[in-house]
Parts: structure tokens; C-alpha cells; sequence
């Protein structure tokens, strides 16, 4: 995006109105649900060529990537796919120039004070059912120096809270440096003035770079928040899916989370109805969740994903139906488990972001909520003005399933380190 604004193009990001001279998806090709949510997308973009409010539609992203051949023959209506980042491909194209000067730039398409920071590409692990190793290729870390580099950037453009992601963190550093290096990025983000929260997205249970608990316990701009993804808990399942730990390793790892990063919120997500899942395994998936107690949680239904090695290895037997209702006991599950953590935070004092306003209220969110998936802190107007992307201490007032209600506990002013 930012490379089209400095060929003079006027970019917005906004998926809801097609309108314009040019218009670029990006695809994912993760899982069943992502596949058909971009085709649809695809779709309603070539409906809006149709009708003329679009002159060209490109295409790219994992799934224009994978399925390059099969797309550009059932939907010719697109003018190009392209692999998934071959955006200097479609500048030539456009008979456009590169602007290698600005290759750590970026137009931000999140608020002003949030972005996101991707740390590595691909992966080296070979989950049985996961087809991103086989789209985006091996682990490929990127130069420490640069991420920072990037980051102090974009914290001289305003942001203050980045949420550092990758496939799979925990693998950071290891084509690189031949060394687990997350832990030593976490702090030199945390080192860069300004920085005011770093949250993780995407780390993997086996061998876990221990440091990391350090870091996080002693960083205070470092978000007492884990995203890591579990997936199952029966050893048999864990085996079947080639996570390489097993449920004691599970349940230990995660009560050194809890005991070594105090206050720790865990967001994990769950796999339900992959091939040999019987009824005992997952019964011993409920009841893992119900002990282990997510702050946050997601679920989806195994879809067999072409060249896995679960899909040339075991038959997806287990009827959508089945899979959809063992789905929806874990969410419903989880739920009632989610909302009485919630409610817990009535009558305590957090430091909250304000991300918008939004009718009656600010929306806001403490340190423990990810943007788009995790709870938000509703703030109401008539409580006083309050300055979008800046911090306050709130005080919880009530909660409902999902969201937070608070008001300022600092009437002196903003939040002060
Ligand atoms: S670690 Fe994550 S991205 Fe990598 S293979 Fe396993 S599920 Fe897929």
C-alpha cells in the first residue's frame, strides 16, 4: 500500500465498498472457513467490476499463491493473481516503480496507535493438519536490527502497542542465529522508548524458550499476554496431529506460566474433529478446558487441507455435524469459563487504551485484550472526554459475557508511568 501512495496512487483499505480505479485482495488459504470467506470476497469484487466501479481486480495472498492456475482458470474475471507477496510483480504491472527507500514503510490500515509487527515468515514445524508450512515455505526469521529498526519507525509515527506476530514465534531466530532469540527481541522492543505494550500472537508449546517468562514478568511494557496455541490435549490426538508435547508437558507449562508471569492471561485455540478424535478424547478435551481456565479461547472444526500429512494419511471421517456440535459445547463451554473471569475485574483498576469512540461510548482495552478478538472496555461519553490512542487508569464498573464497562479512576489526568 504504501508502495502504490508513493506511485501516486490515493490507497484506502476498506473492504466494504468496492469503488476505484484498482482494486487488491489479499487472500488467506488457512482453513476451509478462510478459503471460502476470501472467494466470496473475490466474488463481490468482480460483481463490482461488473458493475463498473472498478476498472481492474488483482489478486494475491496465501491462496492466489497456492491455488494460482485453478483461480486464474474458474475466475477470469480477475485480471491477475499473483503468488502471495509478489507485490512488485504487480507494480511492474501497473508500469509502476519500486521505491526501495521505503521498504520498511508501511501504510497502517489499524488505528494510529496500534500496528501489527510480523517477526518471521513460514514455518518448520509440520503439524499434521496444517497446510501453512506447505504455502508459505520454511521459517525465515527477519534481521533483529531491522524489526527494531521498524518499530522505531513506526513509534515516530505515533505507535505506541505492537502486536508481534508469526506463524510461530517460539522458532524465532533459529535459521537466523541458530539460537531461540524471541526472548532477546521482546527487550530490545521493550528497550525502544515510547513502546508502551507488546503483546504475542502464535507461539507453540514445545520447547518453549524458557526466558521468555523472565522478560515477560519483568518488562512492564511487555503485555501479560500469551497467545499460544494448543490444539488438543489427549496424548493420543497430540501425537496423531505431530505436536511433539504431550498433555503432562501441557499442564506443566502452563502452570509455569501462571506461577513464573503473575497475572498472565492465556488465549489458546483448539481443534475439534480431526480424523481418530473419538468420544473419550474429546471428553478429555472438555474437561481440560474447564481445569485449565483460558482467560480466552477458540476453536475450529478440522477441515482437511490438501498434501497434509493428515490428509493423505487418515480419513476425514468424522461427520460435519459431529464436528459442529463438539465445536459448539467447547465455545459454550469456554464461554460461561470466560465470563466469570471477566467478572472477577469488577471493582479493580486497569490501564485501558482508547481505541474509538463509538456511539455512547469510548472502546477501549487493558493489556489483557488483543484488538478484534479479545473483550473490550466500554467507557461512557458522559464520563468525561477522552483522547483516542491514549492510556487512562478505569476503574471496572460492571461486565457482561464478553465486554468490560469502566470509568476513569484517575481524575488527576492521563496514565502515568
Ligand atoms: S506450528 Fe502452527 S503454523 Fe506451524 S505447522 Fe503447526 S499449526 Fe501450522
Amino acid at each position: 500500500m504504501r508502495q502504490l501512495e508513493a506511485n501516486g496512487y490515493k490507497v484506502t483499505h476498506d473492504a466494504e465498498a468496492p469503488n476505484g480505479e484498482i482494486a487488491v485482495i489479499n487472500t488467506c488459504g488457512f482453513i476451509g472457513d478462510a478459503k471460502e470467506e476470501s472467494i466470496n470476497m473475490i466474488l463481490e469484487f468482480c460483481q463490482a467490476k461488473e458493475e463498473g466501479k472498478l476498472k481492474k481486480l488483482y489478486v494475491m495472498g496465501c491462496l492466489s499463491e497456492r491455488y494460482l492456475k485453478e483461480l486464474g482458470e474458474e475466475i477470469p474475471q480477475v485480471d491477475k493473481f499473483y503468488g502471495k507477496f509478489n507485490w512488485d510483480e504487480l507494480l511492474a504491472d501497473l508500469g509502476k516503480a519500486y521505491h526501495p527507500e521505503l521498504n520498511l514503510e508501511r501504510k497502517l490500515t489499524t488505528p494510529s496507535h496500534y500496528a501489527y509487527l510480523k517477526i518471521s515468515e513460514g514455518c518448520d514445524r509440520h503439524c499434521s493438519y496444517c497446510a501453512i508450512p506447505i504455502i508459505t515455505g520454511h521459517h525465515v526469521s527477519r534481521p533483529m536490527e531491522e524489526i527494531v529498526e521498524e518499530v522505531r519507525m513506526l513509534v515516530a509515527r505515533g505507535v505506541k502497542e505492537f502486536q508481534v506476530i508469526a506463524q510461530e514465534l517460539t522458532y524465532y531466530g533459529l535459521d537466523l542465529y541458530h539460537k531461540q532469540m524471541l526472548p532477546e527481541l521482546v527487550e530490545r522492543i521493550s528497550d525502544v522508548p515510547g513502546v508502551e505494550w507488546i503483546r504475542l500472537h502464535y507461539a507453540y508449546p514445545a520447547n518453549f524458550p524458557e526466558d521468555l517468562f523472565r522478560v515477560m514478568r519483568e518488562r512492564e511494557n511487555v503485555c501479560k499476554y500469551m497467545d499460544i496455541a494448543l490444539q488438543h490435549i489427549s496424548d493420543r490426538m497430540l501425537q496423531m496431529m505431530h505436536r511433539h508435547v504431550d498433555k503432562q508437558q501441557t499442564y506443566e507449562l502452563l502452570a509455569r506460566f501462571r506461577s513464573e508471569v503473575p497475572g498472565i492471561h492465556l488465549r489458546t485455540t483448539l481443534m475439534v474433529g480431526h480424523p481418530g478424535e473419538t468420544e473419550e478424547d474429546f471428553a478429555e478435551l472438555l474437561d481440560f478446558v474447564r481445569e485449565a481456565k483460558f482467560d480466552r479461547m477458540g476453536a475450529f472444526a478440522y477441515s482437511e487441507e490438501e498434501g497434509t500429512y493428515s490428509a493423505t494419511h487418515y480419513k476425514d471421517e468424522i461427520p460435519a455435524e459431529v464436528k459442529q456440535a463438539r465445536l459448539d459445547k467447547l465455545m459454550a463451554l469456554q464461554q460461561k469459563i470466560s465470563a466469570e473471569l471477566t467478572a472477577r475485574k469488577i471493582g479493580q483498576a486497569f490501564k485501558v487504551v482508547i481505541d474509538r469512540i463509538e456511539g455512547d461510548y469510548y472502546v477501549g482495552r487493558t493489556e489483557f485484550d488483543s484488538p478484534e478478538v479479545d473483550p473490550e472496555v466500554l467507557v461512557p461519553v458522559s464520563d468525561g472526554e477522552l483522547e483516542i490512542g491514549s492510556f487512562y487508569w478505569m476503574k471496572v464498573t460492571d461486565t457482561d459475557d464478553f465486554d468490560l464497562y469502566a470509568v476513569r479512576a484517575d481524575r488527576g489526568g492521563r496514565y502515568e508511568q
